[in-house]
């Protein structure tokens, strides 16, 4: 290993040399109380800039085990330290002067959710801390100017590892209520099924945002407060008692009139899937981690997928059970979305009547007096959902503001009255009973099949350079092909879909072989990353500094729009 002398030397002797010089930095150093490791250095001032690590040993970063032996707490206190560090970084402010990303430092910016992330790892044993991040090596135009470098590595490098990556620096009580808040939420998820519910939402929750453009909690808010019929209380091991609504597993309705915070109900219960920071406002708004948001998706592409529980014989004799199409049309595509959720092993479905093709919901009685079900390729939803439950052990939460047709239906039915839900089931039960139901029940649909397999023969070959491109949350280019994921609404992060592309990229590479099918695919992928962690699918000489985990049902979700993938 090299000292922090060898490379102040290394840097004095190449400064004002061209760019290609700083290659020769890439190494090691030992710096006081950790290492600087330049993994990759970019090839001029204008590329992606160069990866640089800090590397510092359990014994020395000394955070005590307990904060990080067990995965949630580990995934907790990482995402803490790397919030911490990029504080300590951006009040820096510091602009190098030069040319291109001369100066840049990037570390992730985490949002509102707790993510496992590549910026920050604790190794499982030993508690080693691995901070990654990207710098814009200096340069005048093409030419080094290595000075700029030296003051990054030496002045402020020293003083952001100092303050936020030791135990010691850092407020050891914020810490610990980090630790204990991951813990409580735990807790809560582990408790959902043992109390046979499909989410909790805690009292005092507060659901909106700020705004459409920030996920911060809005701030003059009316706090949730669960009706006292569905109200339950957990005892959670730090907090004590919590109080709040549990939505009962099986088929539950969320009425109400515009504008009276339906959707933000169900949003915050989409992202219930996730932890989050303490001060969010959903730090209790916990859901059964694999549920998924269902919408219609107009325009999407669908390979192989076997939609027949919802749609039969359309007046082009194409096959439903093995449907294919390059351009979804409304219904088509919330059933597919439906069916691939299956797939992905989803234990609750998240519909919102906003984002939903109507005639894949309802059919109304007028209409199904006038034209006959014989021409009607739809079996919509409602009439599957009772099934889905039964057959599948699939629940639903369903936000339906302008039919009553779901009355009959659900186990469970909420009004939001001025953001505060109330509990109208056995009202809207008994007004029900006299608008009763013509359709006589429909007869189950045959298990959808899952043997869907990639073909190996997708473009790639082992040694192509695979070319990925995040374009926000809303796609990933992957060589010519984009996957537009922008109806995928549980992507919290755009590193989760930066490692959607290396997910994409492996399995083109490893995986699709004609035989696997796709959920074996997933499975495999999954296994690696829990196991072996990020690094095992990127195979790369580095770990980049900007990927997250996604959840498994949305690594499904990108597969299933990827337009190139032969399945
Ligand atoms: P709906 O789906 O019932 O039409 P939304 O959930 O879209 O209603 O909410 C309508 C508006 O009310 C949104 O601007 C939202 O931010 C705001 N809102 C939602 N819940 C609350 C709340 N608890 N307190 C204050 N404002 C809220
Ligand atoms: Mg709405």
């Amino acid at each position: 290993m090299k000292s922090s002398t060898d490379l102040r030397n290394l840097l004095n002797k190449i400064d004002h040399k061209g760019y290609p010089a700083y290659k020769e930095t890439k190494d090691m150093y030992q710096f006081e109380g950790y290492i600087l490791s330049i993994d990759h250095v970019q090839g001029d001032p204008f590329a992606s800039p160069s990866k640089v690590s800090i590397q510092i040993k359990g014994g020395q970063a000394g955070f005590p085990k307990e904060l990080y032996e067990k995965q949630y707490k580990r995934i907790a206190l990482q995402d803490y330290i790397i919030r911490q560090f990029a504080r300590q970084v951006e009040s820096f402010a510091f602009k190098a002067k030069g040319s291109g990303k001369s100066g840049m430092m990037s570390v992730s910016r985490c949002g509102q959710e707790i993510l496992e992330r590549s910026a920050c790892q604790i190794a499982d044993g030993s508690g080693d801390l691995t901070v990654r991040m990207e710098v814009g090596f200096p340069a005048n135009g093409r030419t080094i100017n290595a000075r700029e470098l030296m003051k990054i590595f030496f002045d402020f490098m020293p003083e952001c590892v100092k303050k936020s990556l030791y135990y010691t620096s850092l407020d050891a009580k914020g810490v610990q209520l980090v630790a204990e808040l991951a813990e409580d939420q735990q807790y809560i998820r582990e408790q959902l099924p043992k109390l046979g519910l499909a989410a909790f939402v805690a009292n005092e929750s507060v659901l909106p945002r700020e705004s459409g453009i920030s996920q911060r909690p809005m701030k003059q808010a009316v706090k949730f407060q669960s009706p006292e019929s569905m109200e339950v209380v957990l005892e959670l091991p730090n907090r004590g008692s919590l109080r709040g609504m549990g939505l009962k597993k099986g088929i539950n309705l969320i009425v109400g009139g515009g504008y009276h915070g339906k959707s933000t109900l169900l949003k915050a219960l989409e992202l219930g899937v996730y932890n989050h920071i303490a001060g969010d406002g959903r730090e209790y708004v916990i859901t059964d981690d694999t549920a998924v948001k269902i919408r219609a998706e107009d325009g999407r592409s669908i390979k192989h997928v076997d939609i027949s529980m919802f749609i039969n014989g359309l007046p082009n004799g194409k096959d439903t059970k093995s449907f294919c199409t390059e351009d979804a049309s409304g219904s088509t595509s919330q059933a597919a979305n439906v069916i691939e959720s299956i797939e992905s092993g989803t234990q609750l479905l998240l519909i919102d009547e906003d984002t939903s093709a109507t005639n894949f919901m309802i059919r109304d009685e007028l209409m199904q007096r006038v034209v006959h079900r014989d021409v009607e390729p739809i079996t919509p939803f409602i009439d599957r959902i009772q099934e889905l439950y039964d057959v599948y052990g699939i629940s639903s939460i369903i936000v339906a503001g302008s039919s009553g047709s779901y009355f009959h239906k659900a186990d469970c039915i909420l009004q939001m009255d001025r953001y505060i839900p109330k509990d109208i089931t056995s009202f809207a039960k008994k007004e029900a009973k006299n608008f009763p139901i013509l359709t006589e029940p429909v007869p189950d649909a045959q298990t959808p099949s899952f043997k869907r397999c990639a073909a190996t023969d997708h473009g790639f070959k082992k040694n192509d350079r695979i070319k990925i491109k995040t374009l926000g949350k809303d796609s990933i280019s992957i060589n010519r092909d984009t996957v537009d994921l922008r109806y995928v609404e549980q992507l919290a992060d755009v590193e989760q879909v930066t490692t959607l592309g290396y997910l994409i990229k492996y399995a083109q590479l490893h995986l699709f072989d004609g035989k696997k099918s796709l959920q074996e695919v997933v499975e495999v992928l999954m296994e690696l990353m829990s196991r072996k962690g990020l690094a095992s699918i990127c195979e790369s000489s580095y770990l980049p500094s900007n990927l997250a985990v996604p959840r498994k049902q949305e690594i499904f979700a990108c597969f299933n729009r990827l337009r190139s993938l032969r399945l």
